[in-house]
Protein backbone atom coordinates (compact mmCIF):
# COMPACT_ATOMS: atom_id res chain seq x y z
CA UNK A 1 0.00 0.00 0.00
CA UNK A 2 1.24 3.50 -0.99
CA UNK A 3 0.07 6.73 0.71
CA UNK A 4 0.01 10.24 -0.54
CA UNK A 5 -1.40 13.88 0.15
CA UNK A 6 -5.37 13.60 0.08
CA UNK A 7 -6.44 15.87 -2.07
CA UNK A 8 -10.47 16.68 -1.87
CA UNK A 9 -11.94 17.05 -4.79
CA UNK A 10 -13.92 20.60 -5.30
CA UNK A 11 -17.56 20.15 -4.16
CA UNK A 12 -20.55 22.66 -4.45
CA UNK A 13 -21.89 21.67 -0.92
CA UNK A 14 -25.98 22.27 -0.78
CA UNK A 15 -26.98 19.54 1.77
CA UNK A 16 -27.62 19.90 5.39
CA UNK A 17 -24.11 20.97 6.00
CA UNK A 18 -21.50 21.10 6.11
CA UNK A 19 -22.13 24.07 3.38
CA UNK A 20 -18.97 25.57 1.27
CA UNK A 21 -16.36 27.30 3.69
CA UNK A 22 -14.99 30.68 1.81
CA UNK A 23 -11.38 30.67 0.83
CA UNK A 24 -11.19 33.73 3.25
CA UNK A 25 -12.09 30.98 5.95
CA UNK A 26 -9.33 28.33 4.74
CA UNK A 27 -6.78 31.10 4.08
CA UNK A 28 -7.84 32.00 8.18
CA UNK A 29 -7.22 27.88 9.12
CA UNK A 30 -3.96 27.86 7.53
CA UNK A 31 -1.78 30.84 9.62
CA UNK A 32 0.98 29.75 11.88
CA UNK A 33 -0.80 27.51 15.24
CA UNK A 34 0.36 29.80 18.36
CA UNK A 35 -0.36 28.47 22.42
CA UNK A 36 -4.15 28.44 23.08
CA UNK A 37 -2.80 30.67 26.59
CA UNK A 38 -0.42 32.85 24.16
CA UNK A 39 -1.68 36.28 25.03
CA UNK A 40 -2.88 37.02 21.40
CA UNK A 41 -5.08 34.01 21.30
CA UNK A 42 -6.75 35.18 24.40
CA UNK A 43 -7.59 38.57 22.76
CA UNK A 44 -8.91 36.74 20.14
CA UNK A 45 -10.95 34.57 22.02
CA UNK A 46 -12.38 37.62 23.50
CA UNK A 47 -13.30 38.84 20.54
CA UNK A 48 -14.78 35.35 19.28
CA UNK A 49 -16.70 35.51 22.27
CA UNK A 50 -18.18 39.42 21.62
CA UNK A 51 -19.09 38.30 17.96
CA UNK A 52 -21.07 35.24 19.05
CA UNK A 53 -23.16 37.54 21.19
CA UNK A 54 -23.65 39.73 18.41
CA UNK A 55 -24.90 36.77 16.35
CA UNK A 56 -26.45 35.09 18.44
CA UNK A 57 -28.46 38.74 19.42
CA UNK A 58 -27.39 38.07 23.55
CA UNK A 59 -25.54 39.90 25.90
CA UNK A 60 -24.89 36.21 28.31
CA UNK A 61 -21.55 36.41 29.50
CA UNK A 62 -21.62 32.58 29.51
CA UNK A 63 -21.55 32.59 25.30
CA UNK A 64 -18.49 30.44 23.86
CA UNK A 65 -17.13 28.06 21.51
CA UNK A 66 -17.40 24.40 22.96
CA UNK A 67 -14.13 22.44 20.97
CA UNK A 68 -16.73 20.12 19.58
CA UNK A 69 -19.43 19.51 16.89
CA UNK A 70 -22.83 20.49 16.82
CA UNK A 71 -23.87 17.28 19.27
CA UNK A 72 -21.47 18.58 21.52
CA UNK A 73 -23.21 21.30 22.10
CA UNK A 74 -26.64 19.86 22.43
CA UNK A 75 -25.21 17.71 25.20
CA UNK A 76 -23.64 20.62 26.99
CA UNK A 77 -26.86 22.11 27.71
CA UNK A 78 -28.20 19.07 28.54
CA UNK A 79 -25.73 17.63 31.11
CA UNK A 80 -25.55 21.06 32.44
CA UNK A 81 -29.33 21.90 33.07
CA UNK A 82 -30.71 18.01 33.68
CA UNK A 83 -30.38 16.51 36.61
CA UNK A 84 -31.43 12.59 37.92
CA UNK A 85 -34.91 12.57 38.46
CA UNK A 86 -35.89 15.64 36.33
CA UNK A 87 -39.01 15.80 33.70
CA UNK A 88 -37.97 17.33 30.40
CA UNK A 89 -40.52 18.74 27.87
CA UNK A 90 -39.14 17.38 24.66
CA UNK A 91 -40.90 18.64 21.45
CA UNK A 92 -40.04 16.61 18.37
CA UNK A 93 -40.90 17.03 14.66
CA UNK A 94 -38.08 15.61 13.56
CA UNK A 95 -34.49 13.66 13.84
CA UNK A 96 -33.02 15.95 16.18
CA UNK A 97 -35.74 16.19 18.80
CA UNK A 98 -35.46 11.95 18.80
CA UNK A 99 -31.57 12.77 19.52
CA UNK A 100 -32.79 15.67 22.82
CA UNK A 101 -34.67 12.55 24.00
CA UNK A 102 -31.41 10.19 24.08
CA UNK A 103 -29.63 12.68 25.83
CA UNK A 104 -32.72 13.47 28.70
CA UNK A 105 -32.57 9.25 29.18
CA UNK A 106 -28.42 9.41 29.38
CA UNK A 107 -28.43 12.02 32.31
CA UNK A 108 -30.99 9.60 34.34
CA UNK A 109 -34.00 12.19 33.91
CA UNK A 110 -37.58 11.69 32.41
CA UNK A 111 -38.44 12.78 28.98
CA UNK A 112 -42.44 14.29 28.22
CA UNK A 113 -42.44 13.33 24.04
CA UNK A 114 -44.48 16.27 22.99
CA UNK A 115 -44.88 14.65 19.12
CA UNK A 116 -45.18 16.80 15.51
CA UNK A 117 -45.37 15.34 12.33
CA UNK A 118 -42.08 15.58 10.45
CA UNK A 119 -42.25 18.70 8.56
CA UNK A 120 -44.43 20.56 10.75
CA UNK A 121 -43.69 23.33 12.95
CA UNK A 122 -43.75 22.81 17.33
CA UNK A 123 -47.38 23.38 17.92
CA UNK A 124 -47.62 25.90 20.97
CA UNK A 125 -51.15 24.16 22.00
CA UNK A 126 -49.97 21.00 21.98
CA UNK A 127 -46.76 22.35 24.38
CA UNK A 128 -49.04 23.94 26.60
CA UNK A 129 -51.55 20.48 26.82
CA UNK A 130 -48.37 18.49 28.37
CA UNK A 131 -46.61 21.69 30.39
CA UNK A 132 -50.46 22.00 32.39
CA UNK A 133 -50.13 17.88 32.50
CA UNK A 134 -46.73 17.90 34.00
CA UNK A 135 -46.61 20.51 36.47
CA UNK A 136 -43.37 18.90 37.96
CA UNK A 137 -41.38 19.44 34.64
CA UNK A 138 -38.56 21.35 35.30
CA UNK A 139 -37.19 22.21 31.58
CA UNK A 140 -38.84 22.68 27.91
CA UNK A 141 -36.50 21.52 24.85
CA UNK A 142 -37.10 22.01 21.33
CA UNK A 143 -35.49 22.28 17.47
CA UNK A 144 -35.59 25.85 15.99
CA UNK A 145 -34.88 24.67 12.83
CA UNK A 146 -35.02 21.36 12.06
CA UNK A 147 -32.37 20.34 9.48
CA UNK A 148 -34.30 16.82 8.83
CA UNK A 149 -37.42 18.07 7.28
CA UNK A 150 -36.68 22.27 6.73
CA UNK A 151 -39.40 23.47 9.53
CA UNK A 152 -38.96 26.24 11.68
CA UNK A 153 -40.72 26.69 14.90
CA UNK A 154 -42.04 29.58 16.63
CA UNK A 155 -39.49 29.81 19.31
CA UNK A 156 -39.89 33.41 21.07
CA UNK A 157 -43.72 31.66 21.38
CA UNK A 158 -42.85 27.88 22.82
CA UNK A 159 -40.01 29.88 25.47
CA UNK A 160 -42.83 32.42 26.04
CA UNK A 161 -44.99 29.36 27.45
CA UNK A 162 -42.31 27.11 28.96
CA UNK A 163 -41.38 30.13 31.14
CA UNK A 164 -45.36 30.57 32.25
CA UNK A 165 -45.03 27.34 33.62
CA UNK A 166 -41.77 28.02 35.60
CA UNK A 167 -39.36 25.25 32.94
CA UNK A 168 -36.05 26.75 31.74
CA UNK A 169 -35.30 25.93 28.28
CA UNK A 170 -33.17 24.21 25.85
CA UNK A 171 -32.83 25.50 21.64
CA UNK A 172 -31.54 23.85 19.06
CA UNK A 173 -30.34 26.73 17.18
CA UNK A 174 -27.72 24.65 14.99
CA UNK A 175 -29.22 25.31 11.17
CA UNK A 176 -31.01 28.70 12.20
CA UNK A 177 -27.90 30.73 13.45
CA UNK A 178 -27.01 33.59 10.85
CA UNK A 179 -29.57 31.89 8.35
CA UNK A 180 -32.95 33.50 10.22
CA UNK A 181 -33.79 35.52 13.03
CA UNK A 182 -32.18 34.24 16.09
CA UNK A 183 -33.10 36.77 19.19
CA UNK A 184 -31.52 34.88 21.93
CA UNK A 185 -31.97 37.80 24.95
CA UNK A 186 -35.32 39.39 22.89
CA UNK A 187 -37.26 35.77 23.22
CA UNK A 188 -35.45 34.98 26.81
CA UNK A 189 -33.77 31.39 25.78
CA UNK A 190 -31.98 30.14 28.61
CA UNK A 191 -29.68 27.73 26.99
CA UNK A 192 -28.92 27.26 22.90
CA UNK A 193 -26.32 25.65 20.88
CA UNK A 194 -25.39 25.77 17.54
CA UNK A 195 -22.50 24.49 14.77
CA UNK A 196 -20.32 26.13 12.53
CA UNK A 197 -20.95 24.22 9.61
CA UNK A 198 -24.14 25.25 8.55
CA UNK A 199 -25.01 29.19 7.89
CA UNK A 200 -21.93 30.21 9.71
CA UNK A 201 -20.05 28.56 6.37
CA UNK A 202 -17.37 27.73 9.11
CA UNK A 203 -15.41 24.70 9.08
CA UNK A 204 -17.12 21.78 11.25
CA UNK A 205 -16.09 20.92 14.66
CA UNK A 206 -17.41 24.00 16.89
CA UNK A 207 -20.52 24.53 19.37
CA UNK A 208 -20.80 27.90 19.68
CA UNK A 209 -23.40 27.91 23.25
CA UNK A 210 -24.64 30.60 25.36
CA UNK A 211 -26.20 30.08 28.96
CA UNK A 212 -28.60 32.86 30.11
CA UNK A 213 -28.46 33.74 34.12
CA UNK A 214 -31.66 31.52 34.96
CA UNK A 215 -29.15 28.61 33.71
CA UNK A 216 -26.36 29.74 34.82
CA UNK A 217 -27.97 29.91 38.05
CA UNK A 218 -29.40 26.51 37.47
CA UNK A 219 -25.71 24.67 37.05
CA UNK A 220 -23.80 26.73 39.58
CA UNK A 221 -26.50 24.97 42.23
CA UNK A 222 -26.62 21.73 41.00
CA UNK A 223 -27.06 18.57 43.42
CA UNK A 224 -25.40 16.35 41.46
CA UNK A 225 -21.83 16.47 39.67
CA UNK A 226 -22.40 17.43 35.93
CA UNK A 227 -22.12 13.50 34.54
CA UNK A 228 -19.62 15.08 31.76
CA UNK A 229 -15.79 16.26 33.30
CA UNK A 230 -15.20 17.98 29.39
CA UNK A 231 -18.69 19.31 29.30
CA UNK A 232 -19.10 20.80 32.69
CA UNK A 233 -19.40 24.69 31.99
CA UNK A 234 -18.24 24.98 36.32
CA UNK A 235 -14.72 24.13 34.44
CA UNK A 236 -15.29 25.49 31.18
CA UNK A 237 -15.94 29.06 32.72
CA UNK A 238 -12.39 29.30 34.21
CA UNK A 239 -11.00 28.90 30.55
CA UNK A 240 -13.39 31.12 28.52
CA UNK A 241 -15.01 33.36 31.77
CA UNK A 242 -12.11 35.27 33.42
CA UNK A 243 -9.95 36.93 31.30
CA UNK A 244 -6.20 37.38 32.28
CA UNK A 245 -6.68 34.70 34.85
CA UNK A 246 -7.46 31.84 32.25
CA UNK A 247 -6.80 27.75 33.39
CA UNK A 248 -5.66 25.52 31.60
CA UNK A 249 -8.76 23.15 30.99
CA UNK A 250 -8.34 22.01 27.31
CA UNK A 251 -6.50 22.61 24.42
CA UNK A 252 -8.71 24.72 21.95
CA UNK A 253 -8.44 23.96 18.56
CA UNK A 254 -6.52 27.09 17.94
CA UNK A 255 -6.80 26.99 13.96
CA UNK A 256 -10.50 26.38 13.85
CA UNK A 257 -10.87 29.28 16.37
CA UNK A 258 -8.75 31.53 13.59
CA UNK A 259 -11.76 30.04 11.22
CA UNK A 260 -14.64 30.95 13.41
CA UNK A 261 -13.28 34.34 13.93
CA UNK A 262 -12.64 35.39 10.18
CA UNK A 263 -16.36 33.78 9.56
CA UNK A 264 -17.81 35.75 12.45
CA UNK A 265 -16.21 38.50 11.38
CA UNK A 266 -17.99 38.28 7.92
CA UNK A 267 -21.13 37.94 9.35
CA UNK A 268 -20.71 40.95 11.48
CA UNK A 269 -19.65 42.97 7.93
CA UNK A 270 -22.35 41.77 5.66
CA UNK A 271 -24.83 42.75 8.52
CA UNK A 272 -27.21 39.66 10.44
CA UNK A 273 -30.40 41.58 8.85
CA UNK A 274 -28.61 41.56 5.48
CA UNK A 275 -27.84 37.90 6.37
CA UNK A 276 -31.13 36.87 6.89
CA UNK A 277 -32.59 38.46 3.36
CA UNK A 278 -30.04 37.07 1.14
CA UNK A 279 -31.31 33.32 2.87
CA UNK A 280 -34.55 34.62 2.19
CA UNK A 281 -34.37 36.33 -0.71
CA UNK A 282 -31.79 33.16 -2.82
CA UNK A 283 -34.31 30.32 -1.20
CA UNK A 284 -37.53 32.52 -2.97
CA UNK A 285 -35.16 32.00 -6.09
CA UNK A 286 -34.31 28.13 -5.36
CA UNK A 287 -37.96 27.58 -4.68
CA UNK A 288 -39.17 29.23 -8.03
CA UNK A 289 -37.12 27.20 -10.31
CA UNK A 290 -37.96 23.85 -8.35
CA UNK A 291 -41.80 24.48 -8.59
CA UNK A 292 -41.56 25.59 -12.47
CA UNK A 293 -39.84 22.21 -12.71
CA UNK A 294 -42.77 20.69 -10.75
CA UNK A 295 -40.81 19.95 -7.65
CA UNK A 296 -42.87 20.32 -4.43
CA UNK A 297 -41.60 22.03 -0.99
CA UNK A 298 -43.00 19.58 1.56
CA UNK A 299 -43.15 22.05 4.58
CA UNK A 300 -46.26 24.61 5.03
CA UNK A 301 -44.99 27.80 3.18
CA UNK A 302 -45.20 29.70 6.56
CA UNK A 303 -42.55 27.38 8.20
CA UNK A 304 -40.62 26.76 5.51
CA UNK A 305 -36.73 27.14 6.16
CA UNK A 306 -35.13 29.17 3.94
CA UNK A 307 -31.72 27.61 4.27
CA UNK A 308 -33.20 24.30 4.64
CA UNK A 309 -35.59 22.96 1.16
CA UNK A 310 -36.87 19.76 1.51
CA UNK A 311 -38.68 18.54 -1.34
CA UNK A 312 -40.71 16.01 -3.15
CA UNK A 313 -38.50 13.45 -5.09
CA UNK A 314 -40.27 12.97 -8.11
CA UNK A 315 -42.30 9.66 -8.44
CA UNK A 316 -40.47 6.73 -9.80
CA UNK A 317 -37.04 8.77 -9.35
CA UNK A 318 -34.20 7.03 -8.40
CA UNK A 319 -32.95 9.14 -5.30
CA UNK A 320 -29.49 7.37 -4.55
CA UNK A 321 -28.66 7.11 -8.29
CA UNK A 322 -30.28 10.74 -9.14
CA UNK A 323 -27.87 12.10 -5.82
CA UNK A 324 -25.03 10.24 -7.22
CA UNK A 325 -24.56 11.69 -10.69
CA UNK A 326 -24.79 15.04 -9.47
CA UNK A 327 -22.20 14.63 -7.34
CA UNK A 328 -20.23 12.75 -9.98
CA UNK A 329 -20.63 14.52 -12.47
CA UNK A 330 -21.61 18.06 -11.63
CA UNK A 331 -19.74 17.65 -8.28
CA UNK A 332 -22.58 19.41 -6.03
CA UNK A 333 -23.61 17.69 -2.71
CA UNK A 334 -27.58 17.94 -1.72
CA UNK A 335 -28.81 15.71 1.06
CA UNK A 336 -30.64 12.29 1.38
CA UNK A 337 -33.88 12.36 3.27
CA UNK A 338 -33.11 11.28 7.05
CA UNK A 339 -35.69 8.74 9.52
CA UNK A 340 -38.96 8.86 8.38
CA UNK A 341 -37.98 10.93 5.56
CA UNK A 342 -35.26 8.36 3.63
CA UNK A 343 -36.26 8.10 0.40
CA UNK A 344 -39.19 10.27 0.10
CA UNK A 345 -37.21 14.07 -0.35
CA UNK A 346 -34.08 15.74 -1.24
CA UNK A 347 -32.30 18.70 1.39
CA UNK A 348 -31.04 21.04 -0.80
CA UNK A 349 -29.07 23.65 1.29
CA UNK A 350 -28.72 27.25 0.72
CA UNK A 351 -26.78 27.86 3.85
CA UNK A 352 -24.38 30.88 4.49
CA UNK A 353 -21.78 30.67 1.57
CA UNK A 354 -23.97 28.32 0.08
CA UNK A 355 -26.55 30.92 -0.52
CA UNK A 356 -25.33 32.38 -3.40
CA UNK A 357 -26.64 32.96 -6.54
CA UNK A 358 -24.40 30.99 -8.60
CA UNK A 359 -24.96 27.84 -6.08
CA UNK A 360 -28.73 28.03 -7.06
CA UNK A 361 -28.41 28.28 -11.04
CA UNK A 362 -25.72 25.62 -10.65
CA UNK A 363 -27.95 23.34 -8.86
CA UNK A 364 -31.28 24.09 -11.15
CA UNK A 365 -29.32 23.69 -14.30
CA UNK A 366 -27.43 20.31 -12.81
CA UNK A 367 -30.98 18.82 -11.54
CA UNK A 368 -32.82 19.98 -14.53
CA UNK A 369 -30.10 17.59 -17.03
CA UNK A 370 -30.16 15.09 -14.76
CA UNK A 371 -34.12 14.62 -14.19
CA UNK A 372 -34.10 14.87 -18.55
CA UNK A 373 -31.17 12.36 -18.92
CA UNK A 374 -34.02 9.69 -16.66
CA UNK A 375 -36.80 10.66 -18.15
CA UNK A 376 -38.31 12.12 -15.07
CA UNK A 377 -41.88 13.73 -15.52
CA UNK A 378 -40.67 17.24 -14.56
CA UNK A 379 -40.79 20.25 -16.71
CA UNK A 380 -37.50 21.02 -17.99
CA UNK A 381 -36.05 23.81 -19.21
CA UNK A 382 -37.86 26.48 -17.00
CA UNK A 383 -36.49 26.41 -13.82
CA UNK A 384 -33.14 29.12 -14.77
CA UNK A 385 -35.48 31.75 -16.36
CA UNK A 386 -38.18 31.33 -13.16
CA UNK A 387 -35.22 32.08 -10.49
CA UNK A 388 -34.04 34.76 -12.68
CA UNK A 389 -36.77 36.48 -12.92
CA UNK A 390 -37.23 36.68 -8.67
CA UNK A 391 -33.40 37.56 -8.78
CA UNK A 392 -34.12 40.45 -11.20
CA UNK A 393 -36.93 41.48 -9.10
C1 LIG B 1 -26.31 19.47 12.16
C2 LIG B 1 -27.25 19.54 13.31
C3 LIG B 1 -26.90 19.08 14.59
C4 LIG B 1 -25.63 18.35 14.87
O1 LIG B 1 -24.48 19.06 14.58
P1 LIG B 1 -23.10 18.27 14.33
O2 LIG B 1 -22.12 19.37 14.11
O3 LIG B 1 -23.33 17.41 13.14
O4 LIG B 1 -22.81 17.47 15.53
C5 LIG B 1 -27.81 19.24 15.62
N1 LIG B 1 -29.00 19.83 15.42
C6 LIG B 1 -29.39 20.28 14.20
C7 LIG B 1 -30.73 20.91 14.03
C8 LIG B 1 -28.52 20.15 13.12
O5 LIG B 1 -28.89 20.57 11.91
Amino acid sequence: MTFSAFHPPLRTLMGPGPSDVPPRILEALSRPTIGHLDPTFVDLMDEVKALLQYVMQTENALTMPISAPGSAGMEACFVNLVEPGDKVIVCQNGVFGGRMKENVERCGAEPIMVHDAWGSAVDPQKLEDALIAHPDASLVAFVHAETSTGAQSDAKTLVELAHRHNCLTIVDAVTSLAGTPLKVDEWEIDAVYSGTQKCLSCVPGIAPVSFGERARHKISNRQHKVQSWFLDMNLIMGYWGQGARRAYHHTAPVNAMYALHEALLMVHEEGLENAWARHHRNHLALRAGLEAMGIQLIVDEPHRLPQLNAVAIPEGVDDAAVRARLLNEHHLEIGAGLGDLAGKVWRIGLMGYSSRIENITRCLAALDGVLADIGAPVNHGVALPAAEKILAA
